[in-house]
């Protein structure tokens, strides 16, 4: 064929007319056909991702869901059957979506609520949660929102969040998980004579009802207040599972003036029956109420769950059986400089003993590791004769005793 007679299979265009020719077996493609043809696919094959995407989702069992949280979270057993069940439902309702469905069964959003002291483990639990999900998750601070109109940040920009966690993928951010921490900092201050506006308070949990119980809301896609000049995202929050934690300080004495009013109703009950050390695990949704969360919030919290106060022996099995473990990942550490760190069984026991006469609860526990290893994790690394390490107890009391740390005073 005549070099000018060369032409478009596609377009018709000659040679001449375009920048790049490519032959193939029958025919040519020119340049501009490329790229259309490339625009084409690229739209046709997000099309299907997102078509796809419910029947993408990994369905992992209730039992396998528990069994990865176990490899990261001591105790907690309740709280982790209560999630993995959460959780499970949740994968379960969005594979619903787009189906016909049965009897016109369809299964309703159960936002689930962790009540438990600070530090034994709630954030932990969501954040190992969000590691096995194929679904966004982002974790959001109730502290920081106020009623629109106030200094301090919307509710709608927790979404925000959810959008960036899901790189502004629309359709993925409504079927994500958001984790609010703190919500308890939100509850009703009605004890409070004050005649200010209660603008972090009540109302913010009338603005999270909007979120929680499905709505289309619109986000500002950086987050922050809204302003007109800002495009805002419409996202439809029906499909969104919320899960919301607190320590809810001082629960404990409204929940035992409730067993005991019981008690005193109901003489069949005997005092003795309930553990005066843990009674959290008694909470009830008139418990939450009774602290300043609305009714129609705890109603859009159905599942209430708790996590139980750490023990010496939890404290103790934190430090060394989790997948990344305090005591792990030290090891790990040298052993990148190649040195073999060891532990003393009884240096484990005093760094518990320390956490709890300091009660540090266990953020704690890798304070003192770091009071500890400080000076080894300075030297060592220079010693190039040093093979092997092990941290004895009275070397663990000596640098120890010389910490700041060290040197408070037992409260
Ligand atoms: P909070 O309940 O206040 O959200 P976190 O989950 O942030 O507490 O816990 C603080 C730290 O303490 C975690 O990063 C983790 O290292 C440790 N920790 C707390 N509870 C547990 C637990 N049950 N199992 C393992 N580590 C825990």
């Amino acid at each position: 064929m005549e070099k000018e007679q060369v032409k478009c299979s596609f377009c018709g265009r000659s040679k001449r007319e375009v920048d790049v020719m490519i032959a193939g077996v029958t025919g040519h493609i020119c340049n501009h056909c490329i790229t259309q043809a490339q625009n084409i696919v690229k739209e046709e094959v997000t099309n299907k991702a997102s078509k796809d995407y419910t029947h993408q989702l990994k369905l992992l069992k209730p039992k396998e869901i528990k069994k990865f949280l176990d490899e990261y979270v001591i105790g907690q057993d309740e709280a982790k059957k209560v999630l993995s069940v959460a959780v499970y439902n949740h994968y379960k309702r969005l594979s619903q979506i787009g189906v016909e469905i049965k009897d016109d069964i369809e299964l309703d959003k159960s936002n689930v609520l962790l009540v438990g002291e600070t530090g034994t483990g709630k954030t932990l639990l969501a954040k190992t949660i969000a590691k096995l999900l194929n679904v966004p998750f982002c974790i959001a601070d109730a502290t920081i929102l106020t009623e629109a109109g106030y200094v301090g940040e919307d509710v709608e920009s927790i979404l925000s969040r959810l959008l960036q966690a899901a790189d502004y993928d629309v359709e993925a951010a409504q079927r994500g998980i958001v984790f609010i921490d703190e919500i308890d900092k939100i509850a009703r201050k009605s004890d409070n004579a004050s005649i200010t506006r209660d603008v972090s308070g009540e109302g913010v949990q009338q603005a999270l009802l909007k979120l929680l119980e499905g709505s289309v809301v619109n986000v500002p896609p950086q987050g922050g207040r809204k302003h007109p000049e800002q495009k805002l995202i419409a996202l439809e929050t029906k499909n969104i599972l919320f899960v919301c934690g607190g320590a809810f300080d001082g629960i404990s004495r409204k929940i035992a003036n409730r067993l005991q009013t019981q008690i005193i109703g109901f003489k069949s009950k005997e005092r003795e029956e309930y553990d005066e050390e843990n009674l959290l695990q008694y909470i009830t949704p008139q418990d939450v109420k009774a602290f300043g969360l609305i009714p129609e919030l705890i109603g859009r919290l159905p599942i209430l769950t708790h996590l139980n106060p750490l023990d010496r022996a939890a404290l103790r099995r934190i430090l060394t059986e989790p997948k990344n473990s305090i005591v792990k990942q030290y090891i790990h550490l040298f052993e990148m400089d190649g040195i073999q760190l060891s532990f003393q069984k009884e240096v484990l026991d005093f760094i518990v003993d320390k956490a709890i006469e300091y009660k540090l609860g266990a953020r704690g526990l890798r304070s003192i590791c770091e009071a500890i290893m400080l000076d080894a994790m300075f030297d060592m690394p220079s010693d190039e004769s040093q093979k092997e390490f092990k941290i004895t107890l009275s070397y663990a009391e000596e640098k120890f005793k010389n910490t700041k740390l060290g040197n408070l005073k037992v409260a």
